[in-house]
């Protein structure tokens, strides 16, 4: 079973209307130009009235200090944050969450009258992906493949739940440093090398972004995988991965819940009312069917 959103798409003749009091939100990345963010919030902006629009901004990586700085200079109501500005914006930021603390990485910026907040949405859509598939980390053993951003994100909320919480990194040093955090949540993460018992996980998730290109390797022998294993990869691109444990039976979802509710939190943060999900969700996939990229 592999997991694609389905659903009318829908195409709103109404033209945004941008007037002096619209409110400014939008993406900092490089490059920027594929993102599928601005698809989903104005979709959400317009449909609930709201005096809000979206823009991509490309920000080189020269410029964020002055990019964060005209946040507060041009009044911008928050920015999404991605590729490669997470964790070095987070010095430039007045206040952070704690869940963004732990992750080290900022995936929303909310302007305060000039005080600007760093958030990460990532774990919790993450999390509310899960639950709208009726799936739930209870007492569940979990393989994470990854110790960057994305895993750190999902580890956070992933850990407090399961049973058990491996961990495995390319860069041994930083995977067992992310158990060590994780341990201080609760005592229940290990970091782990050996893949070859992959039975013993009900849910495994791939955090990082191999399968985005066609040469890379599959992230875990897919062979070692059983039918009902749930298999999370957080890319939204269908990847090998996907392709080979759909084959065998197992539960495969895809980053496009993440991305979607991880836009619905942050949308929620900028504006205070909850977005119409199943908008976002129809733009996001008309976004999609479009010839686009891999960032959020
Ligand atoms: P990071 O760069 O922060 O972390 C990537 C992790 O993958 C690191 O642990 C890194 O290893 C590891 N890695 C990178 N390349 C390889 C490789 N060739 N072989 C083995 N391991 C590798 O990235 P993110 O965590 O931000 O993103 C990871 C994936 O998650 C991407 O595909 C991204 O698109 C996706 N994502 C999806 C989101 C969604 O909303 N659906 C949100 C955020 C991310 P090392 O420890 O050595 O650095």
């Amino acid at each position: 079973m592999n997991e694609r959103f389905s659903g009318t798409i829908v195409h709103n003749e109404e033209r945004m209307k941008i007037n002096g009091k619209t409110k400014i939100t939008g993406i900092f990345g490089y490059p920027i130009e594929h993102t599928l963010s601005p698809a989903m919030h104005n979709a959400a902006f317009q449909v609930l009235g709201l005096d809000y629009c979206y823009v991509p901004f490309l920000v080189h990586p020269d410029f964020l200090g002055q990019a964060v700085q005209s946040v507060r200079a041009l009044n911008l109501a928050g920015v999404n944050v991605t590729v490669p500005h997470k964790e070095k914006i987070i010095p430039l930021l007045d206040h952070m969450n704690e869940e963004a603390l732990f992750i080290g990485a900022v995936n929303t910026v909310v302007n305060n009258e000039g005080r600007l907040t760093g958030y990460n949405t990532d774990g919790r859509g993450f999390m509310e992906s899960l639950a709208e598939k009726g799936i739930s980390s209870e007492g569940k053993d979990i393989l994470i493949i990854g110790a960057g951003g994305s895993a750190r994100a999902v580890g956070y909320y992933l850990c407090q739940k399961a049973n058990s919480l491996f961990i495995q990194g390319r860069t041994r040093e930083k995977a067992k440093r992310f158990v060590q955090d994780l341990c201080r949540i609760k005592n229940n993460s290990y970091h782990i090398e050996d893949l070859s018992d992959l039975g013993r996980f009900q849910i495994i998730i791939n955090a990082t972004p191999l399968g985005l290109r066609e040469e890379d390797p599959l992230p875990i022998n897919t062979g070692a995988l059983r039918e009902g294993q749930i298999v999370y990869d957080l890319s939204y691109k269908e990847t090998m991965l996907q392709k080979e444990a759909s084959k065998l039976q197992c539960i495969v979802l895809n980053g496009l819940g993440m991305l979607l509710w991880q836009g619905a939190l942050a949308f929620e943060l900028w504006t205070g009312r909850k977005p119409d999900r199943e908008i976002m969700r129809r733009a996001l996939n008309e976004a999609l069917s479009e010839p686009q990229g891999i960032f959020t």
